[in-house]
């Protein structure tokens, strides 16, 4: 039984620094692989990357006795999460920094795994290439709700805007149900979204095809990137299971930690720090990622509710308003936001839809690409909302306002009703706005 590992990374063509950064380990928990894309002005990105990579290094540096490797990866990137905050807390240039993240805990063949942000893992198995996890992005949600096609979403403008990144409050990771049994020869790539943002997934697998070591497969899908482009920094981590090539050597020492030692994380080696002279600001650029937090933090994220009440409804069926799965729902850097399905019945002006729902034209145009000022019958438009609520025995207008802070006008203009009656049973939706 044999595991095969290798990397690379580069800056690209575009970028002054390369904001992503990778890790693996050797722990006494399993092999441990750590794969970060930093986002935030002024060093912030790539600090932000590294302490998340460190971080989660030391969370599995000792044996850990309680718990299941799931929660362990929860709980890692928690801690990373955490750590992250703190330090954008404590400098001023860094505020708002954040990363996405892709953790694989490797224990003999199976593979637990965890991810934040729009980093990818991927599983090639018999020449074919297969997405695991699913991209923490404005785009993909689209693309659950029906509004784009998949292939609509991974070539969509809006594509770099992702909704959760670690360095943010109410974090929500997602972490693998199951492991996934590693079968000979299987090889588990992950990746930033520099790879697969400049090469589709057919792309991807025709590399990986050729027969040659891991490092030069990593090395020649980055070269790939770049020769395609190469707008974004791109770093690829590949394993292989039972792999014919067994490669101890990293194919390059940049942003890469490396345990020297086994289980020692005080010998943790740091090879590629930040870049000096980076003074270009990455406003100028066009998947700019502060932008991308920009974008995300200009969504509301004041309001948490859990996850039970958060749904994705539809105007046409209220009263018959179905929870739909947790991938459904809008998790903006952490917080859980909810989107209400409104389907326009005349055509009227945006102005009036926007007072309906007590809600900015910005803020809509946040959540629905290209909205004019008029909207035409029959028409979807994606409004957040701050609840979609059922009523329960003994509710009324009275216990719905205090419930939520809001006044009962409010909640009467979102549902179009003119009383406040309310049955049990009823569906209403509780528009953003506070009392
Ligand atoms: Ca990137």
């Amino acid at each position: 039984m044999s595991f095969a590992f290798g990397f690379h990374t580069d800056t690209g063509r575009i970028r002054e620094q390369n904001e992503d950064y990778q890790g693996y380990f050797d722990t006494p928990n399993g092999r441990l692989f750590v794969l970060c894309d930093g986002m935030g002005g002024h060093h912030g990105g790539a600090l932000a990357a590294q302490l998340a990579v460190k971080s989660i290094g030391a969370f599995f540096a000792a044996p850990l006795t309680n718990g299941l490797p799931i929660q362990w990866l929860n709980d890692a990137l928690e801690k990373a999460n955490l750590a992250i905050i703190t330090e954008s807390q404590r400098q001023q240039q860094t505020q708002n920094m954040g990363t996405t993240c892709v953790v694989i805990l490797l224990q003999h063949n199976k593979a637990f795994y965890a991810h934040v942000g729009d980093s990818r893992l991927y599983l090639y198995r018999g020449k074919y290439l297969q997405r695991i996890t699913k991209d923490h992005s404005y785009v993909q949600l689209l693309a659950d709700l029906g509004v784009l096609t998949q292939k609509e979403a991974d070539y969509h403008p809006r594509n770099n805007e992702i909704t959760r990144a670690l360095g943010i409050q109410n974090l929500i990771v997602d972490v693998c149900n199951e492991p996934i049994e590693l079968q000979d020869e299987d090889l588990l790539l992950s990746c930033t979204d520099g790879l697969n943002g400049m090469l589709t997934d057919s792309e991807i697998a025709d590399h990986l095809a050729v027969p040659e070591t891991l490092s030069h497969k990593a090395r020649n899908l980055v070269e790939a990137a770049n020769k395609a482009g190469g707008d974004d920094n791109t770093t690829v981590q590949l394993i292989g299971w039972n792999w014919f090539n067994i490669e101890p050597n990293p194919s390059s020492t940049e942003n890469v930690i490396v345990p020297t030692n086994r289980y020692s994380i005080g010998k943790i080696v740091f090879y590629g720090l930040l870049l000096a002279g980076f003074t270009i600001s990455l406003f100028l650029y066009k998947n700019d990622r502060r932008n991308r937090l920009k974008y995300a933090k200009a969504l509301p994220n004041s309001q948490v509710l859990p996850l039970s009440k958060a749904v994705v409804s539809d105007s046409s069926s209220i009263k018959l308003a179905v929870k739909t799965d947790t991938s459904s729902i809008v998790s903006v850097l952490g917080s859980t936001d909810i989107l209400f399905k409104h389907i326009q019945k005349i055509p009227d002006s945006l102005g009036s839809l926007c007072k309906k729902y007590n809600i900015s034209k910005d803020l809509l145009r946040k959540y629905n690409y290209k909205l004019s000022e008029s909207l035409t019958a029959g028409q979807l438009v994606l409004v957040p909302v701050r609840a979609i609520h059922t009523i329960e025995a003994g509710q009324i207008m009275d216990s719905i306002e205090k419930l939520y802070y809001i006044d009962r006008k409010l909640i009467m203009r979102a549902n179009g009703r003119s009383k406040p009656k309310l049955l049990v049973g009823d569906t209403i939706v509780i528009p953003m706005g506070l009392k």
